[in-house]
């Protein structure tokens, strides 16, 4: 063993250190998320931030197999694992895309 602690990624199947992966974590409710601060109790899934890697993790087969169980796959489950790579990986790249990324619009419909 070494000392960093590494993890396989769902795409390429490589095992790489945990810090450079994004990890991914299936709430009860079986939609599939990022978990930015890799806090998120329970079973984690992890992807290399590399497009191809998050193209062939995210197919509701390979989520399914690593969680064990049914997952749901959100469309913006890969920009939220690309966004979340960016926020870790290179944060000095200074790209200010992540914030349209990060946030969703609040639409509040004011009516007097
Ligand atoms: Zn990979």
């Amino acid at each position: 063993m070494r000392t960093a602690p590494s993890r396989t990624c769902l795409g390429c199947r490589r095992a790489r250190p945990k810090a450079v992966l994004v990890r991914l974590v299936r709430p009860s409710s079986g939609v599939v998320v990022v978990d930015p601060g890799a806090r998120a109790a329970g079973r984690g899934a992890y992807v290399c931030p590399d497009a191809a890697c998050v193209e062939r993790a995210l197919s509701r087969g390979r989520l399914a197999h690593a969680f064990r169980k049914p997952c749901e796959v959100s469309p913006d489950l890969a920009t939220a694992v690309r966004a979340a790579a960016r926020r870790r990986v290179a944060p000095e790249l200074g790209d200010t895309s992540r914030e349209s990324d990060a946030r969703t619009t609040d639409v509040v419909a004011v009516r007097a």
